[in-house]
């Protein structure tokens, strides 16, 4: 075999995996599509990733944490629920839970990057930029990758962790849930004259969904939620067009706001794997589990994934066992469906309740913020969530 794990896509998940397995007996392959300059020096892409302490501590595992610029790491201290013009906010904060920060904000592209540096040099990776995957094909013994430039590897475990639309999943023969939302986001860093004192807001308007969230300085990563045809006419505006835009689609709550960086749109869709492991297979990352951005989990249960499955390949490699075990490939499954079935079903319930334009869905949310801004116990146990420090 030409090594015993191949990782199909280099993104978070597929490089946080690499690097987990670093001082396992095994060598790793990961294959890439992008060339390797664009996954070692990523381009700006909008995304400002807000960090569970869970996920801080797994990157600071993989010596991560420490290569990501400090200037770009912005405190998230509050994070508050407002539904149209009502008074009611959801709101969850840290007091009670050891002070802190909520959350830690970073832009998505240095992440990755730091991730690329980690991998570097690692004397068990082989990584193969540049190229896609053609076919796959897996037995009882093995999974054999046939490259689009030819070449075919052969390895003891095939990981997809290749984006939320995992061709190699469906090469697998598994199937997903995928909902196409109609709805288009834009992610934007703004400046604005108003202080955001670390809170970030989510603002479910009728029309239009708008979350600040909170970036060192006076910026915010503005993130609006539009049908797909209205997305359309606001992503060809200019830079001042679209500041102006901003400031009046958000009422001039944090003042007028200027564009800091370009605007990036993403198509929304959710998708859930059926299964998240085959015959010497395992899907990890958006391949296992596209989650809606809403509630800002999805690099963090794709870090999970990993980090679940990496404890349970190293435990059978180093006691001589079968890193593809369909035991160990079942408790891999079971464990990370535990972990994410709930926020998964919890987030797309959130996302339909304040998306719904008619008048007794209104009324539901309303009452759902009402309740909710009196249910300390229910607030507490989300903000312990986002709080847990221990890594999987
Ligand atoms: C606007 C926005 C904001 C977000 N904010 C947050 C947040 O605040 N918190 C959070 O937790 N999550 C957030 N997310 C989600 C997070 O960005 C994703 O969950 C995460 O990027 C998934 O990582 P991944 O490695 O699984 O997949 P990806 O990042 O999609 O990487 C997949 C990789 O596989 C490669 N690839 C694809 N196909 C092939 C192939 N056939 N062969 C070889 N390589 C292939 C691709 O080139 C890519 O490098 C956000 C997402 C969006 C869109």
């Amino acid at each position: 075999m030409d090594s015993e794990v191949v990782i199909i896509g280099g993104g978070p998940a597929g490089l946080s995996l690499a690097r987990s397995l670093a001082d396992a007996p095994l060598r790793v392959t990961v294959i890439e599509r992008q060339p390797e300059a664009a996954i070692a020096a990523p381009a700006y892409d909008g995304r400002e990733i807000a960090l569970t302490h869970r996920s801080i501590g797994t990157l600071k595992a993989l010596g991560a944490w420490n290569l990501l610029p400090a200037d770009e790491i912005s405190p998230l201290n509050e994070a508050r629920v407002l539904n149209g013009a009502s008074p009611f906010a959801l709101s969850f904060e840290t007091s009670g839970h050891g002070g802190g920060p909520l959350s830690l904000m970073v832009p998505n592209h240095r992440i990755r990057e730091a991730l690329y540096q980690t991998v570097a040099e690692q004397p068990n990776l082989t990584l193969l930029a540049g190229t896609g995957v053609a076919a796959i094909r897996t037995d009882a013994q093995s999974a054999d990758v046939t490259l689009e430039d030819g070449r075919v590897l052969s390895a003891r475990l095939l990981v997809a962790a290749d984006s939320r639309f995992s061709r190699v999943r469906e090469q697998l023969g598994i199937g997903a849930e995928i909902n196409r939302l109609g709805r288009s986001m834009m992610v934007c860093r703004v400046r604005h004259e108003g202080d955001h004192q670390g809170v970030a807001t989510e603002w479910f308007d009728h029309h239009q969904t708008v979350a600040m969230l909170p970036l060192n300085g006076r910026r915010s990563s503005a993130v609006l939620t539009l049908p797909t045809e209205a997305m359309a006419r606001i992503g060809g505006l200019d830079d001042a067009t679209l500041g102006a835009e901003l400031t009046r689609r958000y009422q001039g709550r944090l003042g007028r706001m200027e564009v800091d960086a370009p605007a990036h749109i993403y198509p929304l869709a959710t998708t859930y794997a059926r299964h998240f492991a085959a015959t010497c297979a395992a899907l990890i990352g958006d391949a296992a589990v596209g989650m809606h951005p809403v509630t800002a989990h999805g690099f963090n249960l794709g870090l999970q994934s990993q980090a679940t499955l990496a404890q349970l390949v190293t435990d059978a490699a180093r006691r001589g066992g079968d890193i593809a075990a369909p035991a160990l490939l079942r408790r891999y499954e079971l464990t990370h469906r535990l972990a994410s079935r709930p926020l998964y079903a919890a987030t797309n319930f959130l996302v339909r309740l304040y998306t719904d334009e008619r008048p007794g869905a209104r009324l539901a949310r309303h009452a759902t913020l009402r309740v909710g801004s009196r249910l300390p116990l229910a607030r507490q146990a989300i903000t312990a969530m986002l709080m847990q420090r221990r890594t999987p």
